[in-house]
């Protein structure tokens, strides 16, 4: 498979804050990569890097095969860029904001109107193209900027937090947009989100957390490493199992009359069941959560304190 990202030793300061640390990852072309972490990892200082506006003070970066700093016209015609911020014009239409961008990269007439009305139906905007984007919902301006990015047909689609603020049904609908692009299209998609439970539907995900990678793999991967599995147990006599499991050495935790005990797999049930199975009304076994595993990853790293300043 070939990597259509390369990032190797990436490093970005801002005056003495470090933003990324010695960052390297690389992406497979036509994947679904989502970079996750909390408000201030360091996702926009990396999509930044990436889309040719921001440079890092060092490490070496391929998009496409073209190396950043050197190459980056040959990389802006490759990769289509949706901000956090909007970067739209509000008094503009739809269209119009549209056909600017293609005519910027020299695309005019039958094609640029080609081109743009596409892009329109695979966001499901075709009928909004007269309407000015200042008018437009938070979910259909999204859906626009992703359009904008599309126009001159990119190889790579970098979105940054392309749902934050956005309200349930429009983030399914965005994210429904977002698999169709790279399963249909074969587009690679990068894409930074804080939403744990968004970065479940990436091929691979990568975490961030001050300035560097904290955890990287497929979300089954990070679900199964970082997050436990729960046997969740009704005692029929609380005090009285707890005390069995004190006394057995099975570490629990015990929570409005039941209790739960971390399994390395949920296999380990069965043993587990077998030995308690006369101290209980009734048990389940509950799946660790992607949320379960990010908070895991990231949050014993927040305590130790640390950096406060938060841009967004
Ligand atoms: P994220 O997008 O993950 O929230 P950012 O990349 O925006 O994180 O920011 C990473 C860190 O760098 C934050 O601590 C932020 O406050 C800081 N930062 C970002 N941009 C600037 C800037 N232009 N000047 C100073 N500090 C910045
Ligand atoms: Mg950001």
């Amino acid at each position: 498979m070939k990597q259509i990202i390369e990032v190797r030793g990436l490093e970005k300061k801002y005056g003495t804050l470090a933003a990324l640390r010695n960052v390297s990852f690389s992406v497979e072309e036509g994947k679904l990569f989502a970079l996750l972490g909390p408000d201030g990892a360091g996702k926009s200082t990396t999509m930044d890097i990436l889309s040719t506006y921001l440079k890092p003070d060092a490490g070496e970066v391929y998009l496409a095969g073209y190396p950043l700093g050197r190459e980056d016209n040959e990389i802006r015609k490759r990769i289509g860029t949706v901000f956090q911020e909007g970067v739209l014009d509000a008094g503009l239409t739809v269209e119009e904001n549209l056909r600017y961008r293609g005519a910027l990269y020299g695309l005019q007439g039958g094609i640029l109107q080609k081109t743009v009305k596409s892009a329109l139906l695979v966001v499901g905007l075709e009928d909004m193209a007269k309407r000015r984007y200042g008018q437009l919902s938070g979910g259909q301006k999204r859906r626009c900027d992703i359009a904008r990015a599309l126009v001159h047909t990119p190889q790579i689609l970098l979105l940054d937090e392309p749902t934050t603020g956005l309200d349930p049904q429009s983030r399914q609908h965005l994210w429904n947009t977002i698999k169709k692009l790279q399963s249909l299209a074969g587009m690679t998609v990068f894409v930074t989100t804080h939403y744990m439970e968004e970065a479940r539907e990436a091929d691979h995900v990568l975490v961030l957390d001050h300035g560097e990678i904290v955890a990287h793999g497929t979300p089954q991967e990070l679900q199964r490493h970082y997050a436990h599995d729960w046997l969740m147990l009704v005692p029929k006599d609380a005090a009285a199992l707890q005390e069995k499991l004190r006394r057995e050495e099975i570490p629990f935790q015990s929570e409005k009359g039941t209790v739960r005990i971390a399994l390395k797999d949920s296999m380990e049930a069965i043993a587990l069941l077998q030995r308690l199975s006369s101290d209980i009304h009734s048990f389940q076994v509950v799946t660790g959560t992607m949320e379960e595993a990010f908070l895991a990853i990231v949050k014993p790293r927040k305590e130790e304190g640390g950096n406060c300043d938060k841009r967004n």
